[in-house]
């Protein structure tokens, strides 16, 4: 199996002993405890959640998910190549991949599958009632598998991106049924690259510069133990 977990034993250890000695709490100090191998030449599976009939969710000033979701994809998918990867895409135009959305999912899990990758990252954009909501959060199988993989690039993403543009580091991986991430036995995490419901994190994603930021980042987190 090429995906390793490192569990960091002395960042556990180091953390008990100021939780004895202040009382301070573990998640303050341990913020790094997972992370994932991935060698080069490892095959990544991208999916831009969406696309053709299915626009997925809209942005406050319009803005059609499918359409970001397949820029993200490419963009990610380039960083990835850059550093050595595989990758493989569900889809690489605005259009659905089946008549039904039945369809469309089983010709992803497909391509997914047939391509016997290593991981599987699919790209979403979410809305939400309150408008205030914003950040990129990741999320994972409800079986547990890619917990790790969610945690990672959930840390990463914090710190790169949710605390730089809106202030915020405490979002969490949440663990969920998903179709997308029981298409093939290994590591598969959803990133939702952030609230197109808010005005500010939809403009953001509308530049190719930030859309660039996102992507490296996730290309770098996915492939950070690889020296
Ligand atoms: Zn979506």
């Amino acid at each position: 199996m090429i995906f390793i977990g490192k569990k960091s034993v002395l960042c556990l250890v180091a953390a008990l002993a100021v939780l004895a000695l202040t009382g301070a709490g573990i998640f303050a100090v341990c913020a790094t405890v997972e992370a994932l191998v991935v060698p080069v030449g490892a095959v990544v599976a991208i999916d831009a959640g969406h696309g053709g009939y299915d626009g997925g969710v809209v942005g406050v000033s319009g803005t059609k998910e499918s359409e970001l979701n397949l820029e993200l994809a490419l963009i990610l998918g380039e960083a990835l190549e850059a550093r050595g990867v595989q990758v493989v895409y569900t889809r690489t135009e605005d259009k659905a991949l089946g008549d039904t959305k039945r369809e469309d999912m089983k010709a992803r899990a497909e391509i997914i599958c047939g391509s016997r990758p290593d991981c599987v990252i699919s790209l979403h954009l979410n809305s939400y009632p309150d408008k205030n909501r914003r950040g990129v959060q990741v999320f994972y199988d409800d079986t547990g598998r890619g917990s790790s993989f969610a945690s990672y690039m959930q840390e990463r993403l914090n710190a790169a991106i949710n605390y730089k543009y809106s202030k915020r580091c405490d979002l969490a991986p949440q663990a969920g049924d998903f179709y997308i991430t029981k298409c093939a036995p290994v590591p598969s995490i959803i990133i939702e690259c952030g609230f197109i419901s808010n005005a500010e994190d939809e403009s953001l994603l509308k530049s190719k510069a930030f859309r660039r930021e996102l992507c490296t980042e996730i290309a770098e987190a996915t492939l950070s133990a690889v020296s």
